[in-house]
């Protein structure tokens, strides 16, 4: 019994756990009890299920809530073991830098990482479930089978980052899932072009190597690394050493390489382990020279020579290392087509191909694994030619080659045109994938071009955005809505739409309620950044006050982050320092201060003025932000394309180093694109002009 005016509780005693995965939430929170999670032939007892989250806002646990059975019955199956843990806790905080966190049965989520409503838009939906896929596959993966030591933490968070996929795949099978991993490792590659790059697997020696390893190369690469090696083994063979894993090692630690012999046995493929050693023990993106000929007129022939991708001004050797590639290519011709797959061990391999040559070859079939290519400009206008025969996810690594090899200078701005011309008819995510090189253009052209650019813009993908825009929401599939919102927002910024973008800013003003009472009704959830991003920039000084006016009123995370940071990136000079002056003041959460940051020291317009206030209040706003964003804040320095102001910045952060520990890495990367970026500049703005004329 306790003393008066205590309450004693007592908690059951829980299987073995890593020391990190102990915790405790305390709050005025709301309670939602969900329907516990039945017993299966795996599990006897049922699991009970509730959801947490502040005061009013309980009703909006119940998607994330209801998808919840369907996403661990199906993890419970693919690791065949019952879930750990006897209950679940899904807890929504006000404030959590992490997106969540998968502590033993009670996973606590920021609030815009677990809660949904119906002002969630299609794209924050699917990140929130992805997360929460994530969490839970942890309960697993780092929870029931947990690493030695923190140089394996990247393993757990690679993983935990496939399965999210694969778990959406299974019980969202509309969504086209498959191509996440593909599109995760393509996005990890932006900082695996550095020097300054990640390996995978990094020693830990200081504390403050243990945040740096939560970074893109651990979850993005990871995740497809690991995809990569699935596609090789095959999905059954791959998930029979994944279950082999779980019951040599459940309750207790495992490295990496256990975890690979695990893979090795169940599989019955032992080969992987070198392969897979050499991924992540090394930094870098594999980048094939695949050279295609046709010595005899019935023997094609094609050679593949290994390097290190390297972009334009880069101090890479791209000589300097070897990996053992599990290779795949997409070969067609004469006989018809085919795929091949030979795991390349040699920094120069070639491979016959027996009756007869190629018409074309894809040097990355399905587009699954971890690599780039450069496969010479017959080839590419081959596979141009031949663009709506390639894959899903060959057509998205296609328009990856484009960009990449744009900016290695292998592929001109030309066939760059043409490239990204093709992909408007293929995959949606291709078609996204292709646009990402746009706002580079425009800022390596002068006026004159940027408005040419426009008319380009608006001529390859008027088209589209007029066919996605006429039909019904109902009639579009997941992608092609995140397709028709990205390119919505494309023609606004960088094509020919000014009736659309003063309609836009009519229902931006309306939304904030800058003529009267703000009306929700007026911007669906999607179009909620570019609005505010077009009111900063073509509303004037009217729009901002009343933005900041209404911000008060607005509880969702998401909404609130999505105006600050389109106000502090697209505002002018006086905007931003007021910006700044609230920030310091206490205004926002400590998250939103770096939202803001950021998006003040990457503003085109206002940048320099951003700058000199951020240095002038450094040690104040450093202050208000979350403990694992500060080391961060040096990588900012990439945002400025000098060299020169580059590295004054960067003496500038060395003065700072005691109030943000563990910034080497950041700042060594933002350093380097910096010099990429002034790279670009120097040895492309001239080609780029003349296309643009
Ligand atoms: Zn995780």
């Amino acid at each position: 019994p306790a003393e008066d005016g205590w309450v004693r509780h007592e908690f059951a005693k829980t299987r073995p756990i890593q020391s990190y995965l102990v915790a405790l939430a305390v709050g005025p929170y709301e309670e939602r009890i969900a329907a516990d999670i039945p017993a299966t032939a795996l599990r006897a007892e049922p699991i009970p299920l509730r959801g947490f989250a502040a005061i009013g806002k309980r009703d909006k646990l119940a998607e994330s809530l209801d998808i919840t059975d369907e996403m661990l019955l199906w993890q419970e199956s693919y690791f065949d073991y019952p879930y750990p843990y006897g209950k679940l806790d899904l807890i929504a905080a006000p404030e959590f830098a992490y997106g969540a966190m998968e502590n033993a049965g009670a996973i606590i989520y920021r609030e815009a990482a677990l809660l949904m409503d119906e002002q969630t838009s299609l794209a924050r939906r699917r990140g929130v479930l992805t997360t929460h896929a994530h969490e839970l596959g942890h309960q697993w993966f780092g929870n029931l089978v947990t690493p030695k030591w923190w140089n394996d933490i990247w393993l757990n968070e690679a993983f935990a980052t496939w399965i999210s996929y694969k778990t959406m795949h299974a019980v969202d099978p509309d969504g086209e899932w498959n191509l996440s991993p593909i599109l995760a490792g393509l996005s990890a590659m932006g900082s695996d072009s550095l020097v300054a790059a990640r390996q995978i697997r990094n020693p830990i020696n200081a504390n403050g190597d243990i945040l740096d390893a939560f970074d893109a190369i651990t979850y993005r690469k990871g995740g497809s690394v690991l995809n990569m090696f699935e596609t090789y083994l095959g999905e059954e063979d791959f998930r029979a050493g994944i279950r082999l894993h779980m019951k040599r090692f459940e309750d207790g630690v495992a490295d990496a390489d256990d975890f690979m012999q695990s893979i090795a046995d169940g599989s019955g493929q032992p080969e992987i382990v070198s392969s897979f050693t050499s991924y992540i023990s090394q930094p870098g993106i594999p980048s094939l020279d695949v050279a295609v000929s046709c010595p005899a007129p019935d023997a094609g022939l094609i050679t593949i020579t290994q390097k290190r991708y390297a972009p334009l001004g880069s101090d890479i050797d791209p000589d300097a290392q070897v990996w053992e590639i599990p290779f795949a290519a997409r070969i067609n011709g004469p006989t018809g087509d085919r795929t091949i797959r030979q795991m390349l061990k040699d920094r120069v391999t070639e491979i016959p191909l027996d009756g007869g040559c190629a018409d074309w070859v894809m040097p990355n079939a399905d587009g699954t694994g971890y690599w780039r290519f450069d496969t010479g400009s017959d080839n590419l206008n081959a596979l141009i030619d031949a663009y709506d025969s390639l894959s899903d996810g060959e057509q998205i690594l296609f328009a990856d080659a484009l960009e990449s090899g744009f900016r290695a200078g292998r592929i001109s701005i030309e066939d760059l045109k043409r490239g990204i011309e093709a992909t408007t008819s293929g995959h949606p995510r291709a078609v996204s994938e292709a646009t990402g090189v746009i706002p580079t253009l425009n800022r390596l052209l002068d006026e004159s071009g940027q408005e040419n650019l426009r008319a380009w813009v608006q001529a390859t993908y008027g088209p589209l955005a007029e066919y996605l825009e006429s039909r019904p929401a109902t009639a579009l599939s997941q992608q092609e809505v995140l397709l028709r919102d990205k390119i919505y927002s494309l023609l606004l910024e960088y094509g020919d739409r000014p009736e659309d973008r003063s309609a836009l800013l009519d229902r931006a003003q309306r939304y904030i309620g800058a003529n009267g009472i703000p009306d929700q009704s007026a911007l669906p959830p999607e179009d909620l950044g570019i609005a505010m991003k077009i009111g900063a920039e073509d509303g004037g000084p009217a729009f901002y006050d009343a933005a900041t006016a209404y911000l008060p009123s607005v509880t969702n995370q998401t909404e609130r982050r999505t105006l600050l940071a389109a106000l502090a990136n697209r505002g002018d000079e006086s905007m931003v320092e007021d910006l700044f002056a609230e920030s310091l003041k206490g205004s926002y959460s400590a998250d939103e201060v770096f939202a803001v940051v950021s998006s003040a020291l990457s503003n085109d317009s206002a940048k320099d003025r951003a700058w000199e206030i951020f240095m002038a209040e450094f040690d104040a706003i450093v202050a208000r932000m979350p403990e694992i964003r500060k080391p961060q804040l040096a990588g900012m320095t990439g945002y400025v394309c000098s060299v020169q102001k580059s590295s004054d910045i960067a003496a500038f952060f060395e003065t700072k180093s005691a109030l943000i520990p563990g910034y080497e890495r950041s700042l060594a990367q933002g350093v380097e694109r910096a010099q990429l970026c002034s790279a670009l500049k120097t040895q492309k703005a001239l080609d780029v002009k003349n296309a643009f004329q």
